[in-house]
């Protein structure tokens, strides 16, 4: 199954460990980016610990609440659990 881009209602397919397509990953704020990026090179240092999976994990959902963001007014992330807390 090919892994396509994080952004709702983008169907882009996306290579392998990529969060987004090209065009979304673009607007993900600089210092998210390198979030990112960072957690991904400590998970594979680490050999995909659990710890080391749920930074790189939380890191890629922050990319994905920031695009989504940029594009919405309202607020609305469309991720499950988002809407808790209010
Ligand atoms: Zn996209």
């Amino acid at each position: 199954m090919m892994p396509v881009c994080l952004i709702r209602a983008c169907e882009t397919s996306t290579t392998n460990d990529h969060v987004m397509c090209a065009a979304h990953w673009r607007l993900v704020p600089a210092h998210i980016k390198d979030r990112v990026w960072a957690t991904w090179r400590a998970r594979q240092a680490a050999g995909h610990t659990p710890v080391t999976v749920q930074k790189h994990v939380a890191a890629k959902l922050a990319a994905v609440r920031a695009v989504h963001g940029r594009n919405e007014s309202h607020g609305g992330v469309g991720l499950p659990g988002a809407a808790a807390g209010t």
